[in-house]
């Protein structure tokens, strides 16, 4: 058998595992980071390749994750599912900026991905990694992007795929994915961290491959988000990034591939890491603010579903990122969620709620003066405006219980008459 150029190396312990072990976790409980041979990278002129290759048409080069490949897995070819991924657009809207209380505020956004999250840039490597493997089936546990993403590469890639999502806590456009590309749907009476727990479980009995972000490629795929925004950057590094934190992996993910620039010398510094969780799931929030272990929060609740998440898998590996590049934790209210997710909208960018937690959070930090109104700040956007459209129908027709929607839109009802039609026009 061929050997890889990575391993893989416990978070906790630091006990060394091989590249192609089908394994998730150490045998101390640790989760598992990827280590790449980052020395013998070094002295090539990466940058400029990754330059080079935004432009041309090589399927690998395409793509927003697999044109780091080097630094995000160097995997034979003949294995990877894409479809592309990433390419996503950097908006800068002045609207948004002077909301957050800043002159500048351009926003990553990975809704636009494949099938609308940057789950993809994850999942691609999962997928990718599952086949060199040898796996044919697949799971993961959802708050229902995961699912949505690993339903449609895993159809791609010829796999059967289960999904594991809690009941009735899933927004439609989601569920509606992971049915319409084929995954086996089991909805369980339960939360997402029961679901997450019941799908590890049944993966070891099954001998599935699991593709939640506890899986270490997962992880490898997403630290493209901060390569590719460096990229459009032109590799200038902003003072911040900020972006919302549920089960914490693509926090972690961002971080490692910071971290990895860094230690590479590609960059001269890592930007600070703003995590913005949600009040109601924020157990990441009180362990720093209380500086002990992660407790995590029984009953994790949010509007944001894709961040409703009260046992974190990644908790360690994020914090280790935060304390690397001097990041904070904030948390936001449910109607500061959507009272930003409205200017975002509105600015014509548009995203789902988690998403916008990334708004809410920076101009909650702005105005505590965390970070100051002259820094460079960057967001990212994790997901598309269309994956939840209830909320945001709900949000401007004014039918969300608990929430005073301070900037809804709601339709008018007319009657088909011209006069009555252009008396409607003005508010
Ligand atoms: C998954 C997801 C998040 C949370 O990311 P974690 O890696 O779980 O912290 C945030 N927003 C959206 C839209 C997501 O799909
Ligand atoms: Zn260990």
């Amino acid at each position: 058998m061929v050997d890889v150029s990575w391993s893989l190396r416990c978070v906790d312990c630091g006990a060394a595992w091989g590249g192609l072990d089908v394994r998730y976790r150490c045998d101390c409980g640790g989760t598992l980071d990827v280590i790449h041979d980052l020395e013998a990278l070094k002295g090539l002129p990466l940058m400029q390749t990754f330059d080079e290759r935004r432009a041309s048409r090589d399927r690998l080069d395409r793509s927003g994750v697999w044109r780091f490949r080097e630094l995000v897995l160097p995997l034979d070819q003949a294995f990877v599912t894409t479809r592309p991924e990433g390419n996503t657009g950097l908006y800068d809207s002045p609207r948004v900026a002077s909301f957050a209380g800043l002159a500048s505020f351009p926003l990553k956004h990975e809704g636009e991905n494949p099938t609308g999250s940057f789950k993809d840039r994850g999942m691609t490597v999962g997928i990718s990694i599952a086949r060199r493997l040898g796996m044919t089936r697949v799971a993961c546990a959802s708050t229902g992007n995961t699912s949505a993403s690993m339903a449609a590469y895993a159809a791609m890639a010829g796999m059967e795929a289960f999904v594991f999502i809690p009941d009735g806590a899933v927004a439609a456009g989601k569920l509606s994915q992971a049915l319409a590309y084929g995954a086996r749907t089991l909805m369980i009476a339960g939360d997402f961290d029961v679901a997450m727990d019941r799908v590890q479980e049944v993966c070891r009995l099954e001998g599935i491959y699991l593709l939640n972000s506890i899986n270490p490629y997962r992880i490898e795929g997403q630290k493209a988000i901060a390569f590719e925004l460096l990229q459009d950057l032109g590799w200038q590094v902003p003072d911040w990034i900020v972006l919302p934190g549920g089960n914490l992996g693509n926090s972690s993910a961002i971080a490692k591939g910071l971290g990895e620039l860094r230690q590479m010398g590609l960059i001269p510094r890592m930007p600070r890491l703003a995590v913005i969780q949600a009040e109601g799931a924020s157990p990441l929030y009180e362990a720093v603010r209380d500086g002990c272990d992660l407790v995590p929060f029984p009953k994790a609740s949010t509007i944001a579903t894709a961040i409703r998440i009260g046992n974190p898998v990644s908790w360690r590996k994020c914090l280790r990122g935060l304390v690397a590049s001097g990041g904070v934790v904030e948390r936001v209210t449910d109607a500061e969620i959507l009272d930003a997710k409205a200017v975002v909208d509105a600015s014509g960018i548009g995203a789902e709620p988690a998403s916008c937690a990334t708004v809410a959070g920076a101009r909650k930090l702005v105005k505590a003066g965390v970070i100051g109104h002259d820094e460079t700040v960057c967001g990212i956007l994790t997901g598309h405006v269309l994956k939840d459209a209830d909320t945001a129908a709900g949000y401007h027709m004014g039918t969300l219980s608990g929430i005073d929607a301070q900037r809804a839109n709601p339709p008018v009802r007319v009657s088909a008459d011209i006069d009555a039609l252009r008396a409607a026009l003005s508010r």
